[in-house]
């Protein structure tokens, strides 16, 4: 008997995570159906995608794309954090990938789970800034669920296969690194934006690909990965693997340890997060491990690339430390983009904000959002008195 398809809800859909969400569909064409769709702004792109899938419900976050979008199509078109929200709790929504991109992503993966609904999760700041209350929540309804789609915590989830967390030693992330790896610190001031934005093994949107130059990348799942699997700080490590082959590992207390390997292709952890327990057939490259022939791994600079000792700091402060470090993180990575703060200074911005933080110990998600905007403000304040 053939599946019956399942209603999908894709926030994200024009970034690189949902571009690959429907690469994964375009392969599946009976399992699911593309109910709903949400963007930032880019409304033009929307068209062709619900032409394609047969969507039937749009959203985008900024309410003037919204207006634009409505003078093309007949279908609901919503807009904001409202429109993300109805969006994920329409009753027809079965399953819902977030690859929005930012501290946004927050509140419609806790909507999803209130309501028992499967969560494909990429928007890592969901973790980072509510990892106590999506937790809760979690544990309020046993029928929801979060299956990572971050390439590393994919890798972990595989490897776990579902064993408790005290058969695990430690976590082991691995990170490419960035372009700057090799760079010597001296030279960090003049990094320019050119040189931040060119990955060496992903391509992903700007703001990841700057937070991946700084190591903020990693450091911001080392906190998902906290949260996602209930592991200590103290038993999360980092090592840095220049080609991105290993996505990550589980050493477990029999001294086992456990690999997850693939070539670099969101398409893996995003039909993983669909398939789940599942295995599927997919079309992507196979990794030939005599043509890779060499794995290197390496320890972590921590004092050329303090935003990763900053996450760790946050993480071990708990509360709203690690959603006032993540704000910090998106505001000062928004002013090196527009080319108004230096790439040495965004790790200054995010240890001066967090520094001057009165954390709070067991917030809720509204005291959360407001330290993530005391953190954007004083975040701004700082990058001034830099500048
Ligand atoms: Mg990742």
């Amino acid at each position: 008997m053939p599946p019956i398809p399942k209603n999908l809800c894709l926030l994200g859909a024009t970034g690189s995570i949902g571009q690959s969400t429907l690469k994964v569909l375009r392969q599946h064409p009976h399992r699911f159906r593309l109910h709903s769709v949400a963007a930032g702004r880019q409304w033009q792109k929307l068209l062709p995608i619900a032409e394609e899938f047969g969507v039937k419900k749009f959203c985008l976050w900024d309410e003037d794309a919204a207006q634009e979008l409505k003078k093309h199509t007949r279908l609901p078109v919503l807009a904001g954090m409202e429109g993300l929200l109805e969006l994920v709790s329409d009753p027809e929504a079965e399953e819902i990938i977030n690859g929005l991109v930012g501290a946004i992503g927050c509140r419609p993966t806790l909507e999803a789970i209130k309501l028992g609904k499967r969560v494909g999760l990429a928007n890592k700041e969901s973790m980072v800034m509510g990892g106590t209350v999506l937790r809760e929540a979690l544990d309020a309804n046993p029928k929801a669920s979060i299956i990572p789609i971050d390439s590393e915590h994919s890798a972990i989830f595989q490897c776990l296969a579902g064993r408790p967390t005290a058969e695990v030693e430690h976590l082991e992330l691995t990170a490419s690194g960035g372009p700057f790896r090799t760079w010597p610190k001296d030279r960090f001031a003049s990094i320019t934006k050119k040189d931040a934005l060119k990955h060496p093994t992903w391509v992903m949107g700007e703001k990841i690909t700057i937070d991946s130059a700084t190591l903020m990348n990693k450091g911001l799942e080392v906190i998902e990965a906290h949260f996602l699997f209930d592991i200590p700080f103290d038993r999360i490590r980092v090592t840095v693997h220049p080609t991105s082959i290993v996505h990550s590992l589980v050493q477990f207390r029999d001294g086992s340890l456990m690999a997850q390997l693939g070539c670099p292709d969101m398409q893996l952890p995003i039909q993983y997060a669909l398939s789940f327990p599942e295995r599927w057939s997919l079309n992507v490259a196979r990794l030939d491990l005599r043509e890779v022939a060499k794995l290197e791994f390496f320890a972590p600079d921590l004092e050329k690339f303090p935003c990763l000792g900053l996450a760790y700091r946050a993480g071990a402060l708990e509360g709203t430390a690690p959603a006032i470090v993540n704000a910090a993180n998106e505001t000062a990575v928004a002013l090196f983009l527009a080319e108004s703060l230096a790439f040495n200074a965004i790790p200054e911005v995010i240890a001066g904000v967090l520094d001057k933080a009165r954390i709070q110990p067991h917030p809720s998600l509204a005291e959360i959002i407001e330290a993530d905007a005391w953190a954007r403000d004083e975040a701004k304040a700082w990058a001034g008195r830099i500048h």
